[in-house]
């Protein structure tokens, strides 16, 4: 019952996103995007839809958890159906353990949203201001080509190769932010009943979480990433779980519930084939990921997502790869990285192009024209 209530909900949120976009447009409201906060709040002080959204759902995942994420999201939806699909198709992809987990949405967060529109703030006239048409519905959208491609590799892609939403575990910066208020919130899955260790509930988690180890161990789940999505609750044969209040003066609130702990993840390895570990090499994903992701951030209008869901795809390719053959191992690697330095090139060449036209050299900038003749940032 309470899962029909969940789709019902997702499906009639999707219905009302297509009747903004159709039918109101942006007569009274624009865009209403959580990136709003950032670009529009932080940067200079407005307030907008996106904004308000912002504010709601920080203020109920305080009280109820990340309800935004399980009952909101068209993209922790797709990546559901995405994972749903590949089951039906006998295809099981690992779920991949990983510190990143932690750090990387975090960091992408930090570094693509907050901290250039506080730079930016603070060297401008900042002030509050109410304004709730804008910007456009269609402002930080992609074209129909990138917005598809954003579709298939951080909804379905990802899924593939990392797991479980993929995409909600290792880069969406909007789950980072929503975890400091996930761990302080009233309501939470708890143990309540008698558990008998079946699994279902680990088993049946759309984000990976090790629910039995959880409650088991801290009676109640304490993943930050959980979505409130009561997928274990409903599976639970035993009733041993249920979503309830505690008083947040008697609630026990630990570091270790931000950090990535190992014995979770560890404990699943052991129990479950489905699950893998790349914390040995997270290092070198770390790397790969930062310099693959922002060598095409921004080239032929590829946003922040799209890029990092490319720049993780290619790093698991390349350190991963489970391809039997030696030579085919070696030519996908090679073309990756190819890939990835002539767009580096590029890269270097349009922040060259723009120090140059800054400076009043058009001559030098011809060099950019030539790898790469589109628009870049003002010119
Ligand atoms: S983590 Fe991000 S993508 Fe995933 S459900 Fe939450 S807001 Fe959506
Ligand atoms: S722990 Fe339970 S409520 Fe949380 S995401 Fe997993 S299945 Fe959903
Ligand atoms: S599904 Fe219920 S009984 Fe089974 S491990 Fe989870 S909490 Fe325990």
């Amino acid at each position: 019952m309470i899962q029909k209530a969940r789709i019902f909900c997702l499906i009639a949120l999707h219905i009302l996103i297509l009747l903004h976009i159709f039918y109101w447009g942006d007569n009274v409201v624009g865009s209403v995007d959580f990136q709003e906060f950032f670009h529009s709040f932080v940067k200079y002080g407005i307030i907008n839809a996106g904004v308000i959204l912002v504010i709601v759902a920080f203020i109920t995942t305080l009280i109820f958890g990340r309800f935004f994420c399980g009952w909101g999201c068209h993209f922790g939806a797709i990546q559901e159906l995405a994972w749903f699909i590949l089951k039906k198709m006998n295809i099981q992809p690992k779920t991949i353990d990983s510190k990143l987990v932690t750090f990387l949405p975090l960091l992408i967060l930090i570094h693509l949203y907050i901290l250039p529109n506080l730079f930016f703030a603070t060297e401008t006239n900042w002030h509050i201001s109410v304004n709730l048409k804008d910007p456009s519905i269609w402002a930080f959208l992609p074209g129909a080509i990138i917005g598809t491609l954003t579709f298939i590799v951080d909804g379905f892609l990802i899924v593939y190769f990392l797991g479980k939403k993929g995409f909600c575990r290792f880069i969406c910066p909007w789950g980072a932010f929503l975890k400091l208020p996930n761990s302080l919130a009233l309501f939470k899955v708890r143990k309540t009943g008698e558990c008998t260790h079946c699994h279902v509930c680990t088993d049946s988690c759309p984000i990976g979480i090790d629910v039995n180890y959880e409650i088991n161990k801290y009676t109640k789940v304490t993943s930050t990433n959980c979505t409130s999505c009561m997928l274990c609750i409903s599976g639970c044969p035993s009733t041993a779980l249920s979503y309830s209040y505690q008083n947040p003066l008697k609630e026990d609130v630990s570091l270790s519930y931000y950090l990535p702990t190992k014995n979770k993840f560890k404990n699943m390895m052991h129990k479950y084939t489905n699950y893998d570990s790349i914390r040995i090499y997270d290092w070198i994903y770390l790397i790969l990921i930062f310099v693959f992701a922002n060598t095409i951030d921004g080239m032929y209008g590829i946003g922040h997502f799209l890029a990092y869901g490319i720049a993780i795809t290619a790093a698991f390719i390349i350190i991963n790869n489970k391809i039997a053959t030696v030579a085919i191992k070696y030519a996908l690697t090679s073309l990756i990285l190819l890939f990835f330095i002539w767009h580096g090139f590029i890269k270097i060449n349009i922040y060259l192009g723009n120090q140059y036209a800054d400076a009043n050299n058009p001559n030098l900038l011809q060099r950019t024209i030539q790898v790469y003749a589109q628009k870049m940032g003002k010119y």
